[in-house]
């Protein structure tokens, strides 16, 4: 039987086309051999590439515009004014729109979009001539150089936005922080619901999750969180939090950062095989969240896989993302049906969009 169609909500897709300088319609395998002899973060250990994402039915996903200007935190895609920051996302767009050009990726920007992209998906045509169908979100809003740019960034095809990051940013706090959702957070969260903008909640400190909140009508989603009840850290979200999404009809996806898996793991230090970290352990997260929720409805797969990282901040036991076609068998042996995880590889988030949608009559 074909494994199920995996729709994976945080993929940085075009940080790796370009600040990694990595060419994905090539196989993985074939992009850390390139990388041989390069140092740095992440360099020569990646894990995703677009073949292996068909290999693994990963055929629909969330892909990332990011460029930040946060203050105190890593000086990752980190620029020093608002402008500087759009243009690397523009950049980023283009990269996307030159993938699309060649064939290997498709934009979805409506309900009848998302409709044709899972009949692809489920067609019997061979998944490696498919190409990878994406919505376009953006992690941390600070490219957003003014809200009025927001309505620019939907026309571009802009489906989903975090406002936060790490650290100070200029809309919102990252989970890294404590404190209030600023005015100019809340003018911003206020226009992503007057365009249909999906929020996701993903980074946001807590006191700007429940703020956001508050004030957004719209729907809410966690793209790529874990739970706080089983990694204590506030960059995975407790109980009520995950509650609170449930609520709103949201879905979380579950992640594949080590650190975000289990507790004590020391980001640059520990390394998976040191403490047998395995892909398996992503299943106690989904479980968490399904627990909460009396069912399977809410839980998805959101991997945030080579996010400035690579092998050595993932399960010992992935090689690539087509390893994700393991997961229905590690649920299936916790005793879910083959509906609930049909749900949670995919079904939950395209239940989620597609509703959404319809409702906007987008
Ligand atoms: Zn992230």
């Amino acid at each position: 039987m074909r494994s199920p169609l995996i729709f994976d909500c945080h993929l940085d897709l075009s940080l790796n086309g370009l600040e990694f300088n990595r060419d994905l319609r090539l196989p993985v395998h074939e992009l850390r051999r390139r990388e041989e002899g390069m140092t740095g973060k992440g360099i020569g250990c990646g894990t995703t590439a677009f073949p292996e994402m068909r290999q693994g039915r990963v055929g629909i996903c969330v892909a990332t515009q990011l460029a930040g200007c946060m203050k105190g935190a890593r000086p990752i895609a980190n620029w020093m004014s608002p402008h500087q920051a759009w243009a690397q996302t523009q950049g980023q767009l283009s990269w996307y729109k030159a993938m699309e050009e060649e064939g290997v990726m498709r934009q979805i920007l409506t309900l009848h979009d998302l409709n044709a992209a899972i009949d692809l998906w489920n067609s019997d045509e061979p998944d490696e001539d498919k190409p990878i169908c994406y919505i376009l979100s953006l992690e941390g809003a600070d490219s957003i150089r003014t809200v009025g740019h927001l309505e620019r960034a939907w026309e571009q095809g802009l489906r989903a936005m975090g406002p936060a990051h790490y650290g100070i940013c200029r809309y919102a706090l990252g989970h890294d922080m404590v404190g209030p959702l600023s005015a100019a957070g809340k003018e911003l969260v206020t226009e992503m619901d007057r365009l249909g903008m999906i929020l996701d909640v993903t980074h946001l400190s807590d006191g700007c999750f429940w703020d956001a909140l508050k004030i957004f009508n719209g729907p809410v989603w966690a793209s790529h969180s874990n739970c706080r009840a089983l990694v204590p850290d506030p960059r995975q979200f407790d109980d009520d939090q995950l509650k609170a999404i449930i609520e709103r009809g949201g879905v979380i996806g579950a992640a594949l950062d080590a650190w975000m898996m289990i507790p004590g793991w020391i980001r640059g230090k520990t390394l998976p095989q040191d403490v047998g970290l395995k892909l398996e352990v992503i299943c106690d997260h989904i479980d968490h969240v399904c627990q909460l929720a009396g069912n399977a409805l809410h839980s998805g797969i959101g991997t945030d896989l080579d996010g400035g990282y690579g092998t050595e901040q993932t399960p010992a036991d992935l090689d690539t993302i087509a390893d994700l076609a393991r997961i229905p068998a590690m649920l299936e042996k916790r005793g879910y049906k083959e509906d609930d995880i049909n749900n949670i590889m995919s079904g939950n988030y395209l239940r989620f969009l597609r509703e959404s949608w319809a409702k906007m009559g987008l």
